[in-house]
Formats: structure tokens, sequence, C-alpha cells
């Protein structure tokens, strides 16, 4: 079983109701990484300045992660500023520094060219192409995630990425832009025409729905008292769910439903703190109780 994920390591300027950090580290790779490494261990691609902190780096080593596709490179390291509002679900995007991003050529080292998982995360849709040019064979299953900035720049080579991808994981708000419909089942199904086979709607707080063409399958989100920080919580969904998938080998109707609670809940765990804190002491005991708690608050 092998997870391989391209994505941001950024520093993210985070401005809540309540507090405003400056430049923590953040980033879809790093989030997606350290969820999905309570289940596997996950390859990452992507790039970082001279300035990412050597501790973060040591972090992700000792959750297992291998880095040998991260590539380290003279200038700043992407940084992404975002404020939220009292609802939680809603954020604007302040700024967007792309610094080394800006030049990424995501280079997969051959121990990560059978991927059997591939996983695009809110990376240029441009770099795609390039990321499936290096693979030796096509991996079982390739997820993409984005963000409104993508879409927004380059609508057309996200399209272009779609119809090659399995899975898409998108909120109530892309799913709506992309599908052009209000109506989040008609986009849905819209995109799902567009060659994903699994469309995966992050609803924030209110859970998520899965699309494919045989079966719809939604789950709650764990009901959070006090949520700090909601920055990663769509990427820890996606890592805990390829995660999770990648650790049961097995794809079908059943393993992607319990990826759905794995993907949620690592996400709960996620918004606790600011930035990547939570991941510093999380264990896979929380994890599993709260997995148990969560079957308990839906069962009927
Ligand atoms: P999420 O809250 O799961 O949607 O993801 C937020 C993370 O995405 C932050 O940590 C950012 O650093 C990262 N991010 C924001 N904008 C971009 C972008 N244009 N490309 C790559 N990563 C981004």
């Amino acid at each position: 079983m092998s997870l391989v994920i391209v994505g941001s390591l950024a520093f993210d300027t985070i401005e809540t109701p309540r507090e405003r950090r400056e430049r923590i580290v953040g980033g879809s790779g790093t989030y997606c990484a350290l969820a999905a490494s309570f289940f596997t261990k996950p390859k990452v691609v992507g790039v970082v300045g001279r300035d990412f902190p050597r501790r973060t780096i040591d972090l992700l080593k000792s959750r297992k992660i291998d880095l040998s596709g991260l590539q380290i490179k003279p200038g700043k390291t992407f940084h992404w500023e975002g404020r939220y509002g009292s609802d939680p679900n809603q954020r604007t995007t302040i700024k967007t520094d792309l610094n080394v991003f800006q030049d990424f050529k995501p280079e997969l080292p051959p121990s990560y060219r059978d991927a059997d998982i591939l996983f695009l995360a809110n990376i240029d849709p441009d770099l795609a192409g390039p990321v499936f040019g290096q693979l030796r064979k096509r991996p079982a299953l390739v997820a993409l995630d984005t963000i409104r900035f993508w879409i927004d720049t380059k609508p057309e080579a996200l399209f272009r990425t779609l119809a090659g991808v399995d899975i898409f994981f998108a909120n109530d708000e892309e799913v709506k832009l992309l599908g052009e419909d209000i109506n989040l089942i008609k986009a849905g199904r819209r995109l799902l025409r567009l060659g994903p086979r699994i469309i995966i709607v992050k609803k924030g707080e209110h859970g998520a729905l899965v699309f494919t063409k045989d079966f719809v399958f939604g789950t709650l989100a764990h009901p959070c008292e006090d949520v700090v920080d909601p920055t990663g919580a769509g990427d820890c969904f996606a890592g805990g769910f390829l995660g999770s998938l990648d650790r049961a080998g097995r794809r079908g109707p059943a393993e992607i439903r319990k990826a759905t609670v794995f993907g949620s809940v690592i996400a709960s765990f996620a918004i606790e703190d600011f930035g990547i804190d939570r991941f510093k002491t999380l264990t896979r005991r929380e994890i599993d109780k709260r997995y148990r708690d969560f079957k308990r608050l839906v069962a009927f």
C-alpha cells in the first residue's frame, strides 16, 4: 500500500474572531500527511523555502512521513492568509504569496512512482500532468482537492485534471461553482459526468456527503464545542479518508463509508487547536475512541 500526497507546505496567517496568529505552519500537504499518518506511511511531494522550521520537518518525520520528495529551495515558503468571521464555515482569503511554490516542479523519487493512491492536494492544476508523467503505472485511485484560488485563476486546467481523477473533494461552494447549479445534488451529479467516480462534498461543521453513481452516503461532523481554527479541516478529512482506504486495501462501499467517518474524526481533532498543534499530542487511541463515539451518535 502506498499513498503519495502532492501539496503545499506553508506558513499561514490566520485570523479568527478571537485571535490572530502570524506565520504558523500549515499547508494542504502538511495537514493531509499528518492526518494520513495515523493509518499509513504517506509520501509527500512539495517545496519549502529555507525559512521552513526544522522542528516541523522533525515532527513530520517522527510521524513516519516520507519526505524524500520534499524540495528545500532558496527563497521563502508559500504564505497564505485567511480570515474567519463568526461562522467558521465561511472564510476569506486575504493574501496568497506563492513564493517558492510559484516555480514548483514536483519530482517523484523512484520509490514514489508505483503509488496505489495519488492525492493532488490544492496544487496548481497545471502540475497534475507532470506528476502523472512520472508514475510507472496509473494508481488505483487518483484524488484531487482544490481551493477557490485555482478555480478562479486556472479553471480550464482544473477541468482537464478533473477528467482524469477518481475522487474529487470539494466544499459546497466549490461543487456549486464547478457544477454550475445552486442545487448541490444537481451540481454533484454534473461533476460525476465530468470524470470522477466519487465526489466528496465537505460541509464543514455539517459533515460530508459522498456521491457515487451507485450510492450516496452522508455523515455528520463530530459535534465540536470549541472550534479554535478551522484551517486544514478539509485537508485532514482527505488525509484521514485516503489514509484509511490505503490501509484497508479494499475500496468498496463499506470501506468508503468507514473512510468518510475517519476523515471526519481526524478533521474534528485538527480544528481544536491552531495550525498543526493538535497533531503534536494526538494519539491513535483518541481517534479510535472518537470513532466509536461517532458510531453511537449516528446509530438508530
Ligand atoms: P483547508 O482549510 O483544508 O481548505 O486548507 C487550508 C490550507 O490550504 C492552508 O493551510 C493553506 O496553506 C493551504 N492553501 C491555501 N491556498 C492555497 C493554494 N492556492 N495552493 C495551495 N495551498 C493553499
